[in-house]
């Protein structure tokens, strides 16, 4: 049977319409307006719609509204809405200005979710604020929230060996976790505490922009894209988020329980290394 263009083209719009539904609901939107108005031409719209960073502004939601927003349906239904959501996200916007420290000023001594309880302080994304690579985790364990810092631990001397053996140095990455707060007895983060706490990674990647992010582990994984495989399945293949590739791998503490995945680690991270070697240098900031 011949391929429907038609049909292949309907599945690419229904695809794109669930990512950014995902991502506006990310961003704390609750409902996104209707309206009956022809669409305006591009020359004629009076005012830029919001980009996506200034929606990234708002301060993170608290539970209870993430729960009220969670029942809520999002009322896309009208084909005009459908056609400019589209044009406005045509091109990738995830571009901001904040600079790293004016999202770790919002997020200030955290207590949106009930992880602050139990840990001694906020742990958040650390390294080069300029890195073209950026390694991203699950959540602080016992060293990381005594020493206010990310992979700092076991784990975190073997995902210092991981960057050295790409020929880099910690301090040339960003290191950072989906969760700032250690969980009690370093249990995975529930769905809606990893919920709240990502706007504020997002943020800093919007902020950073880095070429390419290693998710490690299957929170980063399913945090970061929209997957319903695991790491093992999904490990090695460049992904995207947001216009940034992502390469997804195992975490350094199952490398810890399971020496024997070093090896296709390895591969997953030679292929990040070929890629960024192959990028064009970033210009000179004047
Ligand atoms: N494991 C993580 O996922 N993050 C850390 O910061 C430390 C261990």
């Amino acid at each position: 049977m011949k391929p429907d263009p038609t049909a292949n083209e309907l599945i690419e719009l229904l695809k794109q319409s669930r990512e950014y539904t995902r991502y506006f609901a990310e961003l704390g939107v609750e409902t996104i307006a209707l309206s009956s108005d022809p669409i305006p031409s591009e020359s004629s719209r009076p005012m830029p719609a919001p980009s996506p960073m200034e929606s990234f502004t708002r301060r993170a939601p608290s539970v209870s509204e993430l729960r009220q927003s969670a029942m809520k349906t999002p009322s896309v239904s009208h084909p005009a809405t459908a056609a400019s959501l589209f044009g406005e996200m045509a091109a990738p916007q995830f571009q901001s200005t904040e600079s790293m420290e004016d999202v770790w000023r919002d997020i200030g001594d955290c207590t949106r979710c009930g992880l602050c309880e139990g840990r001694t302080q906020v742990v958040n994304t650390f390294g080069n604020h300029k890195a073209r690579l950026m390694f991203v985790g699950e959540a602080p364990g016992a060293d990381e929230d005594a020493q206010g810092k990310p992979f700092v631990g076991r784990a975190g001397q073997l995902l210092t060996k991981i960057i050295e053996a790409i020929g880099m140095k910690r301090e040339d990455v960003l290191i950072g976790n989906v969760n700032r707060c250690r969980p009690p007895g370093n249990r995975q983060p529930t769905l809606e505490e990893a919920a709240i706490c990502r706007p504020f990674l997002f943020r800093e990647i919007a902020a950073v922009q880095p070429d390419v992010i290693v998710v490690m582990g299957n929170t980063a994984l399913r945090n970061l894209l929209e997957v319903r495989e695991g790491i093992t399945r999904v490990r090695g293949k460049f992904q995207d988020f947001r216009g940034i590739k992502v390469m997804p791998t195992f975490h350094p503490a199952y490398l810890l329980r399971d020496p024997s995945k070093k090896r296709e680690t390895w591969e997953d991270l030679k292929r990040v290394r070929d890629y960024l070697d192959n990028l064009p240098p970033r210009p000179k900031e004047s």
